[in-house]
């Protein structure tokens, strides 16, 4: 079985030797291995201090230590859904600058064809990748309870079609069965290291504040991992969405108490599903194809794996109810023809 190690530090100054000595630990699972994509959480354009996204010292830990243990190919990369703006994501969240000096190339996942698999569409980098390494952060979520390491791999799915999920699934514990599903797909693949030391607390993933909890853990048990730090917390398993009801683990350190943290005003006062779903209907992003721009030579078209654009004599279309609003067209749009429309929703409350 494989073990969970949970720490309390400091700062993020502490985190060399702990990180170091647990790939040392499980060193032999990077043997053979080529490439490794690293999946922090940039969920929007903010600053470290704000705890919305991995904190930049946290990768900045990962890949020293993995520079040590061999020679891998190691990118990096995300899809912020709703912030079409990636550069000015990894300008604020200062991790453009850590891949710059230690030479790791950040690569956006909706740049790669979307595969299919047990009904998710999810970016076609995770298929050509050895190892990935998942870094999230920790949070609380109005949604799931918490967001820790199961839920941050939900960003594998490209553009904003996760929110699909939550306008087909407005019952939060159907949600975090559905996001559990999707993790299971590439669990063999995944190792995670979670970043609490500065936490989310309060409305996350983003509108709460950030607070100091000093938390660091690691595991090839993504799941075993999620369900200690839950406990860690001292709430009980099922606050956290995305965790099973029945699972054994095994946690390697000893047994270290958190302070208590701010939950999500949602999980205290109880909102019907059919209201949760009316809203999340009406939040969207879908691209808009701006004829004059456009010079039809679609490639928009042969991306989409939703075969949502359609061509006739007046130009390229997309038809709104086949959209999953995967993005991968507006990738790939070289003459910046297809414009991205947020429903007003959407403005109101996705930043
Ligand atoms: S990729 Fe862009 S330019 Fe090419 S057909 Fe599509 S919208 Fe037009
Ligand atoms: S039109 Fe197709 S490629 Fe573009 S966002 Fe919608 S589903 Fe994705």
């Amino acid at each position: 079985m494989n073990k969970v190690y949970i720490y309390k530090i400091d700062n993020y100054e502490s985190l060399d030797p702990l990180v170091s000595g647990y790939f040392e630990n499980i060193k032999s699972r990077f043997e053979k291995q080529k490439t490794i994509l690293l999946k922090p959480n940039l969920l929007q354009a903010s600053p470290p201090e704000r705890a919305i996204t991995t904190d930049p010292a946290f990768v900045r830990s990962v890949i020293s230590a993995l520079r040590k243990l061999g020679n891998f190919n190691i990118i990096l990369g995300d899809s912020p859904g709703a912030n079409m703006n990636y550069k000015k994501v990894l300008e604020k969240t200062g991790i453009d600058k850590v891949c710059e000096e230690l030479g790791v190339e950040i690569i956006r996942f909706e740049s790669f064809k979307p595969q299919q698999r047990n009904g998710f569409i999810y970016t076609g980098i995770v298929d050509e990748v050895d190892v990935i390494i998942n870094m999230p952060k920790l949070k609380t979520h109005s949604l799931t309870g918490l967001t820790l390491g199961v839920k941050n791999l939900f960003g594998l799915i490209p553009g904003s079609n996760k929110v699909s999920f939550h306008r087909n699934y407005p019952n939060n514990s159907d949600l975090g069965g559905k996001i559990l599903e999707f993790y299971s797909l590439f669990h063999e693949k995944v190792i995670t290291l979670l970043d609490g030391v500065i936490a989310h607390e309060g409305d996350g993933p983003s509108r709460g504040n950030s607070t100091y909890l000093g938390l660091v853990a690691f595991s090839e048990d993504t799941i075993g991992l999620d369900m200690a730090v839950t406990k860690a917390l001292g709430l009980d398993v099922s606050f956290c969405k995305t965790n099973p009801v029945k699972y054994s683990y095994e946690v390697a350190t000893e047994n270290i108490t958190f302070k208590n943290i701010k939950l999500p005003i949602s999980m205290r006062v109880k909102v019907p599903d059919y209201v949760k779903k009316w809203v999340s209907d009406r939040i969207y992003v879908k691209p808009f194809i701006v004829g004059k721009k456009c010079i039809k030579c679609g490639f928009c078209k042969n991306s989409c794996p939703a075969d949502a654009i359609e061509y006739s004599e007046s130009g390229y279309r997309v038809i709104d109810t086949k959209c999953i609003e995967c993005f991968c067209c507006h990738e790939v749009c070289e003459s910046d023809a297809i414009y991205l429309r947020r429903s007003i929703m959407h403005r109101m409350f996705v930043k």
